[in-house]
């Protein structure tokens, strides 16, 4: 039975470019009914449409501009507004296609960035793509790292209603802000060994969704993560909120297509 909706994941990843049908296969083996692709820059966007029509029905995808950038991973930068220059003319074009934007958001790590200008600009990059997400009527797909509170202060202070904390690394004081917006949480496969771990004890059931963020945070560091390892995610909430594993999966699913409701014209039946 196809029943888990991954609502975070970078199918698009050049990790994936030699096994990408296994990984599929395997996918839906495990009973993933739908993924999110999350696109990171407008270079990869024109891969993850195609990925969503190799895998019609199947890989959802979602276009935004991340708040890392930088060719070179050694060497990340922080967005600025000239990176949505390319990006915004792709997201006009496959807006029809699109069930959310993202990956977006704000990183204020300090080897992303290390200046107030640098996080203003994050800034912008993420209001500007707040406004086309409520301009599209789109729910966003959000990153943030070491900004937990000035990306959930944010959100609310532009009137995003339908967003997605991906891998939340805040305090749990700041996402019951989050939650309160109405804003849903999703778990990554990394949390077996996190210390996010009190979040998904105090979030309610009802704000909380599903995902891989494959290839990365995966159970194991430094080892590939698939969308299949989303069992983990499943089971390990489960576990610590001493439900039945049936009862994760039925309302993270029904959370993901109330957040994410284009999905629902897209999953084949
Ligand atoms: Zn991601």
């Amino acid at each position: 039975m196809q029943r888990y909706i991954d609502c975070h994941c970078h199918i698009s990843a050049t990790d994936f470019d030699d096994d990408i049908d296994d990984v599929i296969v395997q996918s839906q083996k495990a009973g993933i009914m739908a993924l999110i692709g999350v696109a990171e820059h407008a270079g990869e966007f024109e891969k993850v449409i195609q990925l969503s029509q190799r895998f019609p029905g199947f890989v959802m995808p979602c276009l935004g501009v991340h708040p890392v950038q930088g060719r070179d991973p050694a060497c990340p930068r922080g967005a600025l507004l000239e990176d949505l220059d390319s990006a915004l003319p792709l997201i006009e074009k496959y807006k029809e296609h699109i069930v959310a934007i993202g990956e977006v958001g704000l990183d204020f790590t300090p080897r992303v960035v290390n200046s107030d200008a640098g996080k203003e600009s994050q800034r912008q990059v993420l209001i500007r793509q707040a406004e086309i997400a409520k301009h599209l009527n789109l729910p966003l797909n959000v990153h943030s790292r070491s900004a937990g509170r000035p990306t959930i202060h944010l959100l609310k202070e532009l009137g995003v209603e339908n967003a997605l904390l991906h891998a939340f690394d805040g305090k749990t004081s700041v996402a019951m802000e989050g939650l309160h917006a109405g804003y849903y949480f999703s778990i990554p496969p990394s949390i077996i060994r996190s210390e996010q771990q009190k979040l998904v004890k105090q979030l309610p059931l009802e704000n909380l969704c599903l995902e891989t963020d494959s290839p990365a945070l995966g159970p194991e560091k430094q080892v590939r993560n698939e969308p299949r390892n989303i069992v983990i995610s499943a089971e390990y909430i489960a576990q610590t909120k001493g439900i039945p594993l049936e009862k994760v999966i039925e309302v993270t699913t029904h959370n993901a297509l109330r957040l994410f409701p284009k999905l629902k014209t897209f999953i084949k039946v």
